[in-house]
């Protein structure tokens, strides 16, 4: 049998969808897991199960202020990932991706820990490269409502290189791509949970612009094996996109979820949020040779765990309650062209 070294590793964002099955990955095999989270996309109720244990600490703190752990790894996935929560407060997602980004790889210069952050797909913005590979440079406008996010993120990755360049921080990039699954919140905004929400109450699903754009979606074990691949995988640092290059157009999907879930909800077409991307899949033959990684989990059988766990969600809260987090929220009307979930759900 492999011996197994004990790690303590920190995971920020850890409250959030993907974070918390990272966690529950780590703490699996018997790592030391520190949570940070500052709750304003995540959930205590997503990493509930885990507050008993002596190996995992949920340590509530804001990735902008600067942190003081002893770690021996770091995955950095602070950041909302849903254009409407990420757009609500477009400083504080800059900020987030930069100065969050730059406090993370402060701390792990510090310690000599090795980093996983997680870029996004959101890089190559409108990309016309199709399928995106990795040497693509991409199609960002500056000047978008989605800039705090794809540029944050891309200056995140630039800040991720010069600490490598400068400093020596042993620090990998992961391009994540529409990753989707059980503990995405239900009010989350992105277009699976939606959907889905939308197809179990028998509301009108709402497709924005024609729903001839395209997604690829990825279910979040597949993500998460990618994830931990990456950190321990030796002399190979990325970037490497992470996603499944099955790629529906966004009414060939809202269709699949209909017929899964056998609903009669009427499709409604609203105005496309402005330089929403067209397309989207990922070439994933890089981190098939450098991390031996493919997604294993076929898109149908990922869609029947989600829709079965937001049918759980709804049973336990069937008058569901909205903003539920701990973190107020500024603002909750419809923003930059997106619908607020709480009046499309
Ligand atoms: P999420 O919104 O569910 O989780 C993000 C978590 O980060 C939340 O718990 C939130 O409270 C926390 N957070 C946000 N700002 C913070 C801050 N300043 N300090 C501390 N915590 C903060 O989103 P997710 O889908 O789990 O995404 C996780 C990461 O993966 C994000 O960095 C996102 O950009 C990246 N990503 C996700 C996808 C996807 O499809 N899920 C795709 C591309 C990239
Ligand atoms: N979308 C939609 N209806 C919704 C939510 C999203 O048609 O209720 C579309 C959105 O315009 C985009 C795609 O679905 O083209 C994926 O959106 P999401 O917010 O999940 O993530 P993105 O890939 O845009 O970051």
């Amino acid at each position: 049998m492999a011996s197994f070294f004990k790690k303590t590793i920190l995971v920020t964002g850890g409250a959030g969808f993907v974070g918390s099955h990272l966690c529950d990955a780590l703490h699996e095999v018997g790592h030391e897991v520190l949570c940070l989270d500052n709750f304003f996309t995540g959930s205590k109720s997503n990493i509930r199960h885990l507050l008993g244990s002596e190996r995992f600490e949920l340590i509530r703190h804001d990735v902008n202020m600067p942190m003081s752990f002893e770690v021996d790894e770091i995955y950095h996935l602070a950041c909302p990932a849903s254009p409407y929560y990420y757009q609500i407060d477009p400083v504080q997602t800059v900020k987030t991706n930069v100065q969050g980004m730059i406090n993370v790889l402060e701390l792990a210069r510090r310690l000599g820990a090795r980093v996983v952050h997680a870029s996004t797909s959101e890089v190559y913005g409108d990309p016309a490269v199709h399928p995106q590979i990795e040497e693509y440079r991409g199609n960002v406008n500056v000047l978008s409502p989605r800039a705090c996010y794809d540029e944050g993120k891309r200056c995140a990755e630039t800040i991720c290189w010069d600490y490598r360049r400068q400093y020596n921080v042993d620090v990998r990039v992961a391009r994540i791509f529409n990753t989707y699954g059980p503990r995405m919140a239900f009010d989350d905004g992105r277009v699976v949970s939606n959907f889905i929400v939308q197809a179990l109450r028998g509301r009108d699903i709402t497709i924005f612009g024609d729903g001839t754009q395209t997604r690829s979606f990825q279910y979040v074990s597949d993500l998460i094996a990618g994830l931990t691949a990456l950190m321990e995988v030796k002399d190979f640092y990325g970037p490497v996109n992470i996603g499944n290059p099955e790629e529906y157009t966004i009414l060939n999907y809202a269709k699949k979820i209909l017929g899964l879930i056998g609903s009669t909800s009427q499709i409604k077409f609203l105005p496309l949020p402005a330089d929403d991307p067209k397309q989207r899949r990922p070439d994933i033959s890089l981190a098939k040779l450098k991390l031996n990684w493919q997604p294993t989990v076929p898109v149908i059988e990922g869609m029947k765990k989600t829709v079965d766990y937001f049918k759980g969600i709804l049973n336990d809260q069937p008058s569901i309650v909205f903003n539920n987090r701990k973190m107020p929220m500024p603002r909750l009307g419809s923003f930059n062209g997106h619908p607020s979930p709480k009046d499309i759900l």
